[in-house]
């Protein structure tokens, strides 16, 4: 493609995408197509003539309506309350479509100079910004930050540098085991299966999910009670994943009586790691009224969080800190004769695919900086304020409303809300009215909720529950008020 005729279709792209977020709640908030539908639309086999120039992309802008955005569920929408946020904006998308064009590299220092230090410092801000000690941040002796591309990947990470920090301070072939609540995402486990500590996803005697509280946190004497159990059973404890924000119902498990819990049984001096998984309520670290939530983080080994999910940057963009960057290096770094250079010899440069699963990496931290930049300080905090304000309107009505219960009181930009329990009703029969309205909702494609089923705690049953997450660029309070008066009137009829 000729630079002339880039700039012509690029124009047009970013027109098309502009013109897209002006028309998105004229769509159904999620997909409406059968499997294979979009399937069906596409030819079986590869074009053997190209498009033949700028006229030939006629074609594909056509394609664009008829095959692809059908199969669209609108992510971006006001109304999407599902899951968790994945953040798109303006400064993060010319970011993304920037790195594309720089096309580099950032794998060694030496290959993407800019890529390595933009990131160093950007990460710098974002940790002085969620309230993270000095320990984490580059300038200190031991720790720093980096750009993970997921949450998952980032647990992983912290997983491998546990495994080798414990087996360099106690060599031996004790079986390892790490340690979280039922409520951790699924991401451990499965980092667990693949660093080769779980032999398949029901080994619960190599990753120990330990029930929680009735507030759904992790509780720190039943951890003292499986380390303590392991290490006398001769097996040997390594890695601890503690979760601010669970995915299920935001709960927020206590870092710092669980830091002590490692102390008092030994597992610090033994090199044991505690990672705290803030997926996505780290982003809401950078309002100081939150970053109570993480108190004792100065004790914790790594922190993660995504701002692709609600700090406006689109996926992927993990924000990854350790206070033990050597033990990444000690586990992930392998230097094939052609990655060396004279940079790294030196070892006056960070070369950050020793902090990661590939080598190769994305200048992702433009995207990052355009969005700090764009928004400044006071605007992410605002944005963020402002979905917690929504929230807590939204947990409000709940609670006005008697035919409605919440399940857990509100977290951050989540509440988890259900039909309440008439008398005398079996708890299957409520879970059934719930899924009911859930379902009748999504299908109106006026908003998209989730949800999660509760264990019962304390001998009560499981729950099923609706989720409403804000957390979408757009969301107002009409977009939020719609949605609830949509649900009363479903659940009026
Ligand atoms: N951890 C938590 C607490 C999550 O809620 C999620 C996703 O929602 C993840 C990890 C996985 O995130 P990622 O897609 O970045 O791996």
């Amino acid at each position: 493609m000729k630079s002339e005729e880039f700039r012509q279709l690029g124009h047009q792209m970013v027109d098309w995408i502009a013109d897209y977020w002006a028309r998105m709640e004229s769509y159904p908030v999620r997909a409406k197509v059968a499997p294979g539908e979009v399937l069906s639309k596409l030819p079986p086999h590869a074009p053997e003539q190209g498009l033949g120039g700028v006229e030939g992309w006629d074609a594909v802008f056509k394609d664009l309506e008829s095959v692809v955005m059908p199969g669209v569920t609108h992510w971006q929408s006001p109304s999407f309350f599902a899951y968790f946020p994945a953040n798109a904006s303006g400064p993060s998308v010319l970011g993304e479509l920037l790195s594309a064009g720089l096309g580099v590299q950032g794998m060694l220092w030496s290959t993407g100079p800019s890529c390595t230090e933009l990131e160093t410092r950007v990460l710098d801000w974002l940790a002085e910004l969620i309230g993270l000690p000095e320990s984490f941040r580059s300038m200190s002796p031991a720790g720093g930050g980096v750009i993970q591309g997921t949450a998952s990947e980032a647990t992983l990470v912290a997983m491998v540098a546990a495994r080798s920090r414990v087996r360099r301070q106690r060599p031996g072939d004790a079986p390892l085991v790490a340690y979280s609540s039922t409520q951790a995402h699924s991401s451990v486990l499965k980092a667990a299966m693949l660093s080769g500590v779980a032999r398949g996803a029901s080994d619960t005697a190599h990753v120990r999910l330990l029930e929680t509280d009735g507030g759904y946190a992790l509780r720190p004497e039943l951890l003292e009670r499986a380390i303590t159990e392991d290490l006398a059973a001769g097996r040997q404890p390594f890695f601890v994943c503690a979760t601010l924000g669970t995915t299920s119902s935001g709960a927020m498990d206590p870092l710092g009586p669980t830091s002590e819990v490692m102390k008092r049984t030994g597992l610090t001096d033994m090199g044991g790691w505690l990672h705290v998984d803030a997926a996505w309520a780290g982003s809401a670290l950078i309002c100081p009224e939150n970053q109570g939530l993480a108190a004792g983080i100065e004790n914790v080994d790594s922190i993660a969080f995504d701002p692709h999910k609600w700090m406006l940057t689109n996926f992927d963009c993990d924000a990854f800190y350790t206070r033990d960057r050597a033990a990444l290096v000690e586990a992930l770094s392998v230097t094939p004769e052609y990655l060396r250079n004279a940079a790294s010899a030196s070892g006056s440069v960070i070369d950050y695919r020793d902090w990661q699963v590939e080598l190769g990496r994305r200048f992702r931290a433009l995207k990052l900086w355009f969005v700090v930049r764009h928004y400044g300080v006071n605007g992410l905090r605002a944005y963020i304020r402002e979905h917690v304000r929504l929230a807590a309107l939204f947990e409000s009505w709940v609670r006005e409303d008697t035919r409605f219960e919440l399940a857990v009181p509100r977290s951050l930009s989540l509440v988890c809300f259900r039909l309440a329990p008439r008398p005398g009703e079996a708890p299957e029969a409520t879970d059934a009215r719930n899924r009911a309205l859930l379902d009748k909702l999504n299908a109106t494609g006026s908003a998209f909720l989730s949800h999660t089923v509760l264990p019962g705690v304390g001998g009560k049953p499981a729950r099923f529950v609706l989720r409403m997450a804000i957390g979408a660029p757009s969301t107002q309070e009409t977009h939020v008020r719609a949605c609830w008066e949509a649900l009363q009137k479903l659940t009026g009829e």
